[in-house]
């Protein structure tokens, strides 16, 4: 966002507005803790603001600071239509296509007539809006959300409660700081959010340790399905609908499987194939290490994308079918994947 377009957003919120914040479907930490910390920190300038969440979120982030005002989308189409049609401003926070809300939603931003704000970090943003602020090396919008309150002059406004918001999605972006895209700005960041009150301890606890049973039973025979082809340095899991039946999968409970595949020594490329009979899709995660982009592998192959690391997509070949399809294609990366001597 250049300074010119800061300048008149920055005198667009001077005045009470209607202000919706959208995050993109299957919301993450990082695009429920952005729009959190945003909708704490407009509220607190006197904005009238709403969450809407394409579809619900998964149990891990429920005890997030007034988490229980955030509309669900695909649950009141509606009324939440109505209220994203009335807003002066809209918020989208850690996505950058309308198409990742859903096709529902999608049509609903189509629609809106307002001004857009997008605050992102994946490739490739659609031209949606001026007001964007796009940065492909930052390796959570929580921490994006925190620059835009640097380039707001006003850090200071960062209360307790947002900066739990804002700890919990650079935490879960980054895998707790252990990946590549944790900079030392990333700590700077951090060290400042807890010392305006976010307890990265409590945090920790409130996010990874709560576990149900079932989710741990799962994730058991998610790694006892995982396959490794040592040739390509690839591994990948998959987990039928059927095998998500038996452990009364909750949304949520595959979140972070994919990398335990990573984790492997000497595999660079991890996959997990879901398959979800209710969208009649495969969900695809894509995990690398070091220089192999698995963003390109997601867009060129399963018209998917997200981050050079981590990307996704979604098949609508059966899971049979989309693994062979997967295996398929790992001789085309032979150079970049195979082991070397
Ligand atoms: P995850 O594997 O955790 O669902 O997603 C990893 C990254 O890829 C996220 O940043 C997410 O936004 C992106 N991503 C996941 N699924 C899709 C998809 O179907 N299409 C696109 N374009 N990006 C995706
Ligand atoms: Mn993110």
């Amino acid at each position: 966002m250049n300074k010119t377009d800061l300048l008149e957003l920055k005198n667009i919120l001077e005045k009470p507005k209607n202000i919706v914040l959208v995050p993109h479907r299957n919301p993450d930490g990082d695009a429920i803790g952005s729009c959190l910390a945003m909708y704490h920190y407009l509220t607190e300038k006197g904005h009238s603001c709403k969450v809407i969440s394409p579809n619900p979120l998964p149990d891990f982030l429920k005890w997030m600071p007034e988490v229980e005002t955030i509309a669900i989308f695909e649950k009141d189409v509606e009324k939440t239509t109505q209220k994203l049609q009335k807003a002066d401003v809209v918020f989208l926070l850690d996505f950058n296509a309308f198409h990742r809300t859903g096709n529902e939603m999608k049509t609903a931003l189509e629609n809106y007539k307002g001004t857009f704000v997008m605050i992102d970090h994946h490739q490739e943003p659609d031209p949606i809006t001026k007001y964007m602020y796009s940065d492909t090396s930052i390796c959570a919008t929580c921490e994006m959300v925190y620059h835009f309150f640097e380039k707001l002059d006003d850090v200071n406004a960062i209360t307790p409660t947002i900066a739990t918001c804002l700890y919990t999605g650079i935490m879960t972006d980054t895998g707790s700081f252990k990946f590549a895209s944790t900079t030392a700005t990333t700590h700077r960041v951090v060290a400042d959010l807890m010392d305006k009150g976010a307890i990265g301890s409590d945090i920790q606890e409130a996010v990874f340790n709560n576990n149900s049973y079932n989710k741990l039973q799962l994730l058991g025979r998610a790694l006892s399905n995982m396959k490794v082809i040592p040739k390509y340095r690839t591994a990948y899991i998959t987990l039928s609908q059927k095998e998500l039946n038996e452990f009364k999968y909750q949304k949520g409970d595959t979140e972070g499987i994919v990398n335990y595949a990573l984790s492997l020594k000497g595999i660079i490329f991890a996959v997990i194939f879901i398959e979800d009979k209710e969208q009649d899709i495969i969900k695809m995660s894509f995990r690398s290490e070091g220089d192999f982009s698995v963003s390109e592998f997601a867009r060129n192959h399963f018209n998917g994308g997200g981050h050079h690391n981590a990307s996704g997509a979604r098949s609508e070949l059966t899971l049979s079918e989309t693994v062979e399809k997967f295996i398929g294609l790992l001789p085309e990366y032979e150079s970049e994947l195979k082991v070397l001597n």
